[in-house]
């Protein structure tokens, strides 16, 4: 009779060991973020990152907003 309690503990030990294992991997698996950073771009002003599709671009330089252009394009311009 101790045999069987033995074996049937035995079986829960494993049951319970490959569910927590599984667990993690579920966990573990999370699928990584879309790769959406393709595109990103910095401001030549602030140096903040932004999709290029947000960003105004002068000439082959990107800006986050019409001030850090219109900056920028002054800064260039004085020399
Ligand atoms: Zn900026």
């Amino acid at each position: 009779m101790t045999k069987i309690i033995l074996v049937v503990l035995g079986l829960l030990l494993v049951y319970w060991i490959l569910k927590s294992y599984r667990r993690r991997v579920d966990r573990g698996g999370d699928k990584a973020p879309p790769a959406t950073a393709e595109n990103m771009v910095q401001c030549e002003r602030c140096g903040v990152h932004l999709p290029r599709s947000e960003s105004i671009t002068t000439q082959g330089r990107f800006y986050c907003s019409p001030e850090h252009q219109r900056a920028g394009d002054a800064e260039r311009r004085a020399g």
